[in-house]
């Protein structure tokens, strides 16, 4: 070290950035957190390290739905502290810091969802930034971890509704949605950074601005309303795909299938149905359990015959009957659904569910599982059969020494099927281009390109 330096040229020398370990687990609202947090501190000079050794200190951004994800959260914990050391902990199960502490006493700080805040300042406290104010180190869009092509919007936090299986809303408050106009800034500058396909995400989509009594702000010269129908219109002027998550049925979503119809926003919904007995849903106190769903999703499709609709279900509910089930079974071959995900029901510590009576056995959900997924997979192979030799669009999200493995405007990533197409290793993330369809099964799509849209 020179330590015959004159003591101003000491204060300007840049100091080595520090780096930040980053651990994301949960889901796209969970990751949406971690991009808050990071594109903080990318703000504040930190860089972020890819492996353990390389980080002063380690978040570790945890999900606290279900009990296996609290374990996988604890497992994640541990080999942060076996690796490093230095671990932060924040995300949902931070709420629950008894039970992170009890099996790793040596965590440094424990936060709980969305507190950027306390997370960043706990980082202060571990490793301080190295201030350079003459670098600008963060890009306006911020600091992404999906991919450069698509990117989730959050719109809004915490949920009003008290479903019994549910314990975000204990985690993450009431329903506190965002200006319209943040929401569309934060839309723009995407777009502008190269993002060709928004994922707009809250808890419950559908009730946004409700909080807010639809509020207007101003944005680009007009005013926007914070309300479902309004916001989603003014995404889909935006030139990019637009794909709507976490949306209930309420009546006032029938306003937005023909913005589907006509092409403004992609012909998608997912919609976290969860059951269809109407003895489970009351069970369950799902949000607009009442509406007659299978009516208005008929409806939809009228509007919009290629409307793709992604469920979700719970099997082995406390109370679902042999009865309840065989409904759901018949109810899903009728609503004929394009992709359904399909859990199996666990107690999580909090949830008023626990206490419910008659809870069923593994086995007979471990059953019920197998006779749900067999019976959609005859469903989403008829559906997607008759795809093949249809042109489609298509989005490409990896390119290996195989080919390219794209996404069409019905299927969401990580969770829904995709396009494959074989040989085609010149495409680049991010390319839209037109396919013909020459096969199908159950899940996914095989193509090949007619022409290049980009
Ligand atoms: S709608 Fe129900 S399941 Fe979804 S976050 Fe709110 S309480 Fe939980």
């Amino acid at each position: 070290m020179d330590t015959t330096a004159p003591a101003s040229r000491r204060a300007t020398r840049p100091q080595a950035a520090p780096k930040v370990g980053f651990v994301s687990l949960g889901c796209p609202k969970a990751l949406v957190d971690s991009e808050r947090i990071i594109t903080r501190l990318r703000a504040e000079g930190y860089e972020l390290s890819a492996d353990y050794q390389g980080a002063d200190v380690v978040v570790v951004n945890t999900c606290g739905f279900l009990d296996s994800a609290k374990q996988e959260s604890l497992d994640a914990i541990g080999e942060a502290l076996a690796e490093n050391g230095r671990v932060i902990v924040t995300g949902c199960m931070g709420v629950d810091e008894a039970h992170i502490r009890a099996e790793h006493p040596d965590v440094l700080a424990v936060t709980g969802p969305h507190q950027y805040e306390q997370v960043v300042s706990e980082i202060h406290n571990v490793v301080p930034p190295a201030h350079d104010p003459f670098q600008d180190l963060i890009p306006p869009q911020g600091i992404r971890l999906t991919p450069r092509h698509y990117a989730y919007l959050k719109i809004s936090e915490g949920c009003n509704n008290a479903c019994s299986f549910c314990i975000i809303p204990s985690m993450r408050g009431r329903l506190a949605s965002r200006p319209a106009a943040d929401v569309m800034r934060e839309a723009e500058r995407l777009v502008e950074a190269g993002v060709r396909e928004l994922l707009v995400i809250s808890q419950d989509t559908s009730a946004y601005g409700v909080d807010l009594k639809y509020a207007v702000s101003a944005w680009n010269g007009r005013e926007i309303a914070a309300r479902f129908y309004d916001l989603t219109e003014a995404l889909g002027h935006l030139g990019v795909w637009v794909r709507l998550h976490y949306v209930y049925p309420y009546p006032h979503v029938d306003d937005v299938i023909p913005l589907m119809a006509e092409g403004r926003v992609l012909p998608y919904l997912d919609v976290p149905f969860q059951h269809a007995s109407p003895n489970v849903l009351k069970a369950m106190r799902r949000p607009a359990h009442q509406e007659k769903t299978l009516e208005r999703v008929r409806k939809w499709k009228e509007i919009c015959p290629d409307l793709a609709i992604r469920s979700s279900f719970i099997v082995g509910f406390p109370g679902e009957t042999e009865e309840d089930f065989n409904l759901l079974l018949d109810w899903l071959q009728e609503a004929r659904f394009t992709r359904v995900g399909c859990f199996k029901y666990e107690d999580v510590a909090g949830a008023a569910s626990n206490a419910l009576p008659n809870h069923v056995p593994e086995d007979v959900k471990q059953e019920r599982f197998a006779r749900l997924m067999e019976t959609q997979a005859k469903v989403s192979a008829d559906l997607l059969s008759s795809r093949v030799d249809q042109t489609i669009e298509v989005l490409v999200d990896e390119v290996d020494e195989e080919g390219a493995i794209a996404r069409s405007a019905w299927d969401a990533p990580e969770i829904d099927g995709c396009v494959f197409l074989n040989g085609q290793t010149n495409l680049e993330l991010g390319d839209m281009l037109t396919v013909r369809v020459e096969h199908a099964d159950e899940y996914d799509l095989w193509a090949t390109p007619v022409e290049a849209s980009s």
